[in-house]
């Protein structure tokens, strides 16, 4: 028995019922697809906003095998490789939910991490803005 927790993009979540994500789990469809004959249980969903640390140590509580993060945050959310290598320290990572891995080949190709596993983050730095000096 395979232990599922889905985390939604918190933005999205404002305004989406999470039926695509729901489904597919409940079906076995697109990223759930691949346990194939093996037993799922959903046993947590929310999003990856707020107190995250918490949520992963009640998603370690129930013994969560697998996190699948939603395509809603490897579409939408900035930090989908940076909460993919957080939540790849404990648990294996899936990094969509339904649909296609790449988006139908238009976005950018899911994540998937096992437990330990960690992919390198770019780093982005914002260039301070030159201010000129009154005279
Ligand atoms: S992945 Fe789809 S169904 Fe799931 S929360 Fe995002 S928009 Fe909604």
């Amino acid at each position: 028995m395979k232990k599922i927790a889905i985390l939604v993009n918190e933005d999205t979540m404002q305004r989406c019922s999470c039926s695509g994500c729901l489904g597919a789990c409940m079906d076995k469809r697109d990223s759930f697809e691949r346990y194939g004959d093996e037993d799922i249980v959903l046993v947590s969903m929310t999003h990856s906003g707020g107190d995250l640390e918490k949520k992963i140590e009640s998603m370690k509580k129930k013994e969560v095998d697998v996190v699948h993060l939603s395509t809603c945050t490897k579409s939408k959310n900035t930090d989908y490789e940076k909460i993919a290598n957080q939540l790849a320290e404990h648990f294996d990572v899936v990094g969509y939910t339904h649909g296609t891995p790449d988006g139908k080949g238009k976005g950018k190709m899911a994540i998937t991490l096992k437990k330990g596993e960690q992919i390198p983050l770019v780093e982005t730095t914002i260039e301070e803005p030159i201010i000129e000096e009154s005279i």
